[in-house]
C-alpha cells in the first residue's frame, strides 16, 4: 500500500496525505478514515480537495463506490474547512449523506457562517483580536489555494453522544467539545480505534488546539479526561501521524492535560504579577513565538481562549492606558 494510504484492517482505510517536497501547496492536511461494511461505506472527515480527495480518487474506482454501496455516509468531526471541504463532491457526485453535530451544522452548510465563526465574538479583547477585512480576504484566498474551494453541501442528520452506526465494525459517536463546541470523536470498539478530530492535533496543538473564539479550555480538559478512559490501541489525530499502543496513547493524553494546565497556571501567574498586554502574555507563555510570526499568530488564538475562560471564572480587569490594552486579574 502507498504510504499515503494505510489499511488498518479489512474494512478500515486511513488516508493521510504525505507531502513529497516543501514546495507542495498547503500545510496540515487532516486525516480521513474510510469504513466499509458489506454494502455500506462511511468516510470520517473527507477533508481537502487538494490532498485527501486527490488520494481517494487515485486509489478508488468512483463508479464502483456509486453502484456497490447502498448506504453512503460522511461523518464530520467539526465544521472547519480543512476537514469538510470535499464532502460536497461525495454528496453531489456519489450520493453520500452528511452528518455532524447540531452546533456545527449551520457552518457546514454556509460558507459565510463557517468563515465568520473563525473571527467573530472576541468580545473581551475585540480591539486586539479583530482582523481587518483585507486580512480576512487574504486568509480565505490562502485556504482556497491550499485546500480547494468551499462548495455548498447539506447536512441530512445531526449526531449526538451515544449514536452508533454499522455493526461490523461499529462506529460510536463521542462528544468531545474543545476545539469547537460541537466537536466529535468517533470510536470503533472492535478495533480499539479512536478518531479524535482536532481534540488531538499533533501538528499544531500545544495541549489543546484552540484556534477560534468558540474554542473552550474547560470543555477540552473534560474531553481529554473522557477519551483517556476509553480502551484505545490506535489513535488517529485530526492532524499528524497515527499513534499506536494503549500506554503510549494514555501518556500522550495525560501530557496534553498537563500542558493545558501548565499554560493556564503560567497565565494566572503572569496576570497576578502586574497588568500585561496581550503580546507580553503570548511571549511570556511561549517565548519562542517572539521570532516566528506564524507561531505567534496561532498562539494568539490559543491565549485568547484561555483568557476568555479566566474571564468567565475569575473575571479579568481590562483597561486602556496610554493607547495600550492592559489585562490583569
Ligand atoms: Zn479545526
Amino acid at each position: 500500500m502507498s504510504k499515503n494510504i494505510t489499511e488498518l484492517s479489512n474494512n478500515l482505510t486511513l488516508l493521510k496525505y504525505k507531502f513529497q517536497n516543501k514546495f507542495e501547496r498547503g500545510i496540515g492536511s487532516p486525516n480521513s478514515l474510510i469504513v466499509e461494511e458489506d454494502d455500506e461505506i462511511a468516510i470520517i472527515d473527507p477533508a481537502t480537495w487538494t490532498h485527501n480527495l486527490k488520494l481517494f480518487l487515485k486509489y478508488r474506482d468512483i463508479d464502483k463506490i456509486k453502484d456497490n454501496y447502498s448506504v453512503k455516509k460522511i461523518f464530520l468531526t467539526h465544521e472547519h474547512w480543512d476537514h469538510i471541504l470535499s464532502s460536497s463532491f461525495y454528496q453531489e457526485k456519489l450520493g453520500f449523506t452528511i452528518l455532524c453535530h447540531k452546533l456545527e451544522k449551520d457552518a457546514v452548510e454556509n460558507e459565510e457562517i463557517l468563515f465568520t465563526h473563525m473571527f467573530d465574538d472576541y468580545s473581551i479583547l475585540e480591539k486586539e483580536m479583530r482582523i481587518s477585512t483585507i486580512s480576512k480576504k487574504i486568509i480565505k484566498k490562502a485556504i482556497t489555494w491550499m485546500w480547494g474551494p468551499y462548495k455548498p453541501m447539506k447536512v441530512s442528520n445531526t449526531l449526538k453522544e451515544g449514536d452508533s452506526f454499522f455493526d461490523n465494525p461499529q462506529i460510536k459517536v463521542i462528544e468531545t467539545p474543545s476545539h469547537t463546541l460541537g466537536s466529535l470523536s468517533f470510536y470503533i470498539p472492535s478495533e480499539k480505534i479512536l478518531f479524535s478530530g482536532d481534540l488531538i492535533d499533533l501538528e499544531l496543538g500545544v495541549g489543546l488546539d484552540l484556534n477560534n473564539p468558540h474554542s473552550s479550555v474547560k470543555a477540552g480538559l473534560r474531553s481529554l479526561e473522557k477519551i483517556k478512559k476509553l480502551d484505545v490501541e490506535k489513535l488517529i489525530p485530526g492532524h499528524g501521524e497515527i499513534v499506536e499502543g494503549k500506554k503510549i496513547i494514555q501518556d500522550l493524553i495525560e501530557k496534553r492535560i498537563q500542558e493545558t494546565n501548565c499554560v493556564y497556571n503560567k497565565l494566572i501567574e503572569l496576570l497576578e504579577t502586574s497588568p500585561k498586554t496581550l503580546r507580553s502574555l503570548i511571549i511570556g507563555v511561549f517565548p519562542e513565538s517572539r521570532w516566528k510570526i506564524n507561531v505567534y499568530y496561532l498562539r494568539k488564538y490559543l491565549i485568547f481562549a484561555y483568557l476568555n475562560e479566566i474571564n468567565k471564572t475569575k473575571g479579568l480587569n481590562i483597561e486602556q492606558k496610554m493607547n495600550k490594552t492592559l489585562i490583569s486579574l
